[in-house]
């Protein structure tokens, strides 16, 4: 059950008087005017006028509304009436909601209120709530208030309806016209005499108000629930979409990785691939050429890290044998020093005996008293002494002289004329001649020399003697 709010009637009757009201159903209009409309009923302001041709009592101007009949008599056959004067109800509350009851201008011409008729028609067959709009727009606390008073008064007349047959309840979002009704409380009767028109200009009661205050406010509530529960689909799709960007992101990526591995690898990639890859990361050739480059550096490091064990296995064992010959060496060197330190000490020891018992045998010398023993030991000293230069320089001469003769022998071996070989020859001779002179007297001077010696040992010794 829709109103048709079409242009605003700027002027026109706003009391229902003795205003003659008309009811048209719609099988009596033609199928260009809403045959094929399943809306209740429509009201517009100059409804009266378009609709004249299929008016037969038509009596002046006055509000005017469609029934569809066929309609209700499809959906309630055997309640048909019930609905029928249901609908007509709720579309006078409507009409009595306008601040005009029709649009009192009548001054366009047959053909063109035939077209707006056609248009008005078509609009209510096709009208349904606009996105955005809820759908209790146009039925609001004012318009329940109304077709609840309306309600009472044709109670009054013996017809009883429904409330909810007539506003609020589920289908326009809001709770069940038989609480508004109990909100309302008595007023239809206080009221009753009141005109529609007056009615709306006072306060309804405050439980009304406020009933229609929380169906509004519960309804925006499920809304924003709704819309939340929309932007959290939104949210799971984005972030799905950006899940798959990232798989996606990341197939690419691995397809830049096996395209270096490959080249690195010395195969060769066909063109077609590279290109794809190399565009699919936004990448250029010079990219390509750093990565595999990267890739091979690695691969160095990578096998310098591998060999690393190895050498660490050779370095424990190098110094494992360095521990072992250190090991012998310093027990040896410890052995060897068990060995020698004690030997070093005696040895000490002894030169310093020795050292010792030569200082004494020289001071028991020196210190003799003996007269016979000093002057005896003075007699073999001074030929000794003498006898023993003698003996040393006929030696030295001799040597001299040998060594003499054989730098003569080899002059003359040298020389390039004879004579002079002769003369070297001659010279060499004569000091082997004058060598063995000397030597003869050798022997018998030193058997002299060890003769005084031994008999200055012998008296030395005597004067070792305390
Ligand atoms: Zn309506």
């Amino acid at each position: 059950m829709y109103t048709f709010r079409g242009p605003v009637p700027h002027r026109g009757r706003t009391r229902l008087g003795w205003l003659p009201i008309y009811i048209v159903p719609q099988t009596r209009l033609p199928a260009n005017l809403g045959g094929l409309s399943v809306c209740g009923g429509y009201t517009a302001s100059r409804l009266d006028l378009h609709l004249r041709d299929y008016i037969p009592d038509h009596r002046g101007r006055g509000p005017c509304m469609v029934i569809n009949d066929g309609h209700l008599r499809a959906t309630y056959p055997e309640d048909f009436d019930y609905y029928f004067t249901a609908t007509v109800l709720h579309e006078l509350a409507h009409l009595l909601m306008q601040p005009w009851l029709y649009d009192e201008r009548a001054t366009a011409t047959p053909e063109a209120l035939r077209r707006e008729a056609r248009r008005v028609a078509d609009m209510v067959a096709t009208e349904t709530p606009e996105d955005g709009h809820p759908p209790f727009e146009g039925h609001g606390a004012q318009f329940i208030r109304v077709a609840l008073h309306l309600r009472h008064r044709a109670e009054m007349c013996g017809t009883w309806l429904a409330p909810n047959d007539l506003c609020a309840g589920h289908r326009y979002s809001l709770s069940h016209a038989r609480r508004y009704q109990v909100a309302l409380a008595d007023e239809p009767e206080r009221l009753a005499t009141m005109s529609i028109a007056k009615i709306i200009t006072t306060k309804p009661p405050p439980e009304f108000a406020q009933l229609w205050a929380d169906d509004v406010h519960a309804h925006f509530q499920s809304l924003s629930r709704f819309q939340r529960s929309h932007s959290m689909k939104a949210t799971a799709l984005l972030d799905k979409i950006a899940g798959r960007q990232q798989e996606r992101r990341q197939a690419r990526e691995a397809d830049f990785r096996r395209l270096v591995v490959q080249v690195a690898d010395g195969q060769e990639p066909d063109a077609e691939t590279i290109e794809h890859v190399l565009g699919g990361n936004q990448k250029t050739i010079d990219d390509l050429r750093e990565a595999v480059e990267l890739l091979q550096h690695r691969r160095d490091l990578r096998r310098t890290v591998d060999n690393s064990p190895n050498l660490g296995e050779e370095r424990q064992r190098i110094e494992k044998e360095m521990a072992e010959a250190n090991r012998i060496y310093n027990e040896a060197n410890a052995k060897h020093d068990r060995t020698v330190d004690p030997l070093h000490a005696r040895l000490r020891e002894l030169r310093t005996l020795v050292s010792e018992a030569e200082q004494a045998r020289r001071e028991l010398w020196d210190t003799c008293r003996d007269e016979e023993l000093v002057e005896r030991l003075d007699k073999v000293s001074r030929p000794l002494t003498e006898q023993s230069r003698r003996l040393g320089a006929m030696e030295t001469e001799a040597r001299n002289l040998r060594n003499e003769a054989k730098y003569e022998r080899e002059q003359a071996g040298h020389a390039e004329r004879k004579p002079d070989a002769d003369a070297h020859t001659e010279e060499a001779a004569r000091c082997d001649t004058e060598a063995k002179q000397l030597e003869r007297e050798l022997p018998a001077l030193r058997r002299q020399v060890a003769d005084l010696e031994r008999q200055g040992a012998a008296i030395r010794q005597q004067m070792l003697v305390p």
